[in-house]
């Protein structure tokens, strides 16, 4: 493969190169920027696990993804590369600031998971001049969080509070929305969080990316239904022992 040009960022690719990319086996062949490689390097990653192989060229694609992989099998990188590479992509070529709202949700069932999951984030956009907060209850004063939360480019939210932000901080605005995270769907796609994820679904615009993982495949119609799912890639993973 030729080598990209060092620094620049490369978010989508199109569906003529996708198939370039499909058989990689590590980060460094992949159409990733020079500062999202370097972030992984610094997290000491370099082979990818077999959802990240089978999931980021479709990601990078821009396409729905219904991934499902058992727990601990790298699902996390799995989303948070497309999400940084996009929305990288966009701040360096729309001269997108933080004046342009959210690009980017990810939703997580739990405070501790959701946590975590900041912390890959943080350490894989490192190099990065995204903006990216972390939204879960009872860790702060939400009117300080208010204060700060339209000047985030990547929310990191449990549903509930980031349904609390949709109805009470001013000026929130996520209707530049271009890539929906749900992570451990099949949590949050269960009847306890039905009404809240509803709600905030019916804020979003229909227009975007939206990627599902879990650790066993969700195939309700209804629910793809529920999230505006186009043409979504079932990428299922049962990795040898
Ligand atoms: P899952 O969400 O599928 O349960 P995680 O994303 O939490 O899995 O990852 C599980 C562990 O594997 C983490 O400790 C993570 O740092 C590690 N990991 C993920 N991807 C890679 C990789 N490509 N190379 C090495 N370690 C990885
Ligand atoms: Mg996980």
């Amino acid at each position: 493969l030729p080598p990209l040009p060092s620094g620049a960022p490369v978010g989508r690719i199109d569906d003529n190169t996708f198939s370039r990319y499909a058989g990689c086996k590590k980060f460094d062949q992949m159409p990733l920027s020079k500062k999202t490689k370097d972030g992984l390097k610094g997290s000491k990653f370099s082979k990818m696990t077999d959802i990240q192989k089978a999931s980021l060229p479709h990601a990078l694609c821009g396409r729905d993804i219904l991934g499902a992989a058992k727990t601990g099998s790298g699902k996390t990188l799995a989303f948070v590369i497309p999400v940084s590479a996009y929305i990288l992509e966009k701040l360096y070529k729309i001269r997108w600031g933080p004046e342009d709202g959210v690009g980017s949700i990810i939703i997580s069932p739990t405070r501790e998971l959701a946590s975590q999951l900041f912390d890959v984030l943080k350490s894989v956009g490192k190099h990065h001049g995204f903006s990216a907060g972390l939204l879960i209850g009872g860790r702060k004063d939400v009117d300080t969080e208010k204060e700060h939360v339209n000047d985030l480019n990547i929310l990191v939210c449990t549903p509930g509070r980031l349904l609390q932000h949709m109805d009470e901080t001013p000026n929130f605005d996520c209707s530049q929305l271009q890539v929906l995270v749900l992570d451990e769907a099949d949590r949050i796609l269960d009847v306890g969080f039905k009404k809240a994820l509803n709600a905030i679904i019916s804020q979003l615009p229909k227009q975007r990316q939206t990627l599902l993982f879990s650790a066993t495949q969700t195939k309700s119609v209804q629910d793809l239904a529920r999230l505006s799912l186009k043409d979504p890639e079932y990428l299922s993973v049962h990795e040898e022992a």
